[in-house]
């Protein structure tokens, strides 16, 4: 990709519409810490947000923004009550509208980003798509977080970790 212009830090507001019929693409890094509805939501967050933006306008269409933004967070697994560190990633794809009426006219592979104005506030876009990709439940993927779960594997009547155990035992 090198079409992207790397910047150290993304800026906070950009304009928008303009960026858009530029066809301009934004590549950079947001603090988490300037994220603060996301450090609620999490137990522990990476350093930063790693964030790609394409602006751009179909003639006689809405301005469109695409990208993608990724961190890492932990969470609290919800089998094992341990943290379990998990990758956060979004594929935003967005129609800028300035009006609720614009929103509902817009193709259904677009979300709407109401902006009435001109400056958009590029960490409340990122932070909104992170806390859409939060899972509702999150767990650590091995279920040997929880060695019990993980030793029931065949379906018969023992769902108790002793029974199992009992099996292996030579019978007389
Ligand atoms: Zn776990």
């Amino acid at each position: 990709m090198s079409t992207v212009s790397a910047s150290p830090s993304l800026p906070r507001a950009v304009a928008a519409r303009k960026l858009a019929s530029q066809g301009q693409r934004l590549g950079g890094a947001v603090a988490q810490e300037v994220l603060p509805r996301l450090m609620d939501a999490v137990l522990e967050s990476g350093p930063q947000v790693t964030v790609e933006l394409q602006f751009s306008a179909e003639e006689g269409g809405k301005p469109e923004i695409h990208g993608h933004v990724e961190t890492r967070v932990t969470l609290n697994c919800e089998r094992c009550l341990k943290p379990v560190e998990l990758t956060l990633a979004a594929e935003p794809a967005l129609g800028l509208v300035r009006t609720d009426a614009e929103a509902e006219a817009l193709p259904g592979r677009l979300d709407p980003c109401v902006l009435p104005g001109e400056d958009l506030d590029l960490f409340e876009l990122v932070e909104e798509e992170l806390l859409l990709a939060l899972p509702i439940v999150a767990m650590h993927e091995d279920v040997s977080c929880q060695p019990w779960l993980a030793g029931v594997d065949d379906a018969d009547d023992t769902q108790s970790p002793f029974r199992a155990l009992e099996r292996l035992k030579p019978r007389r």
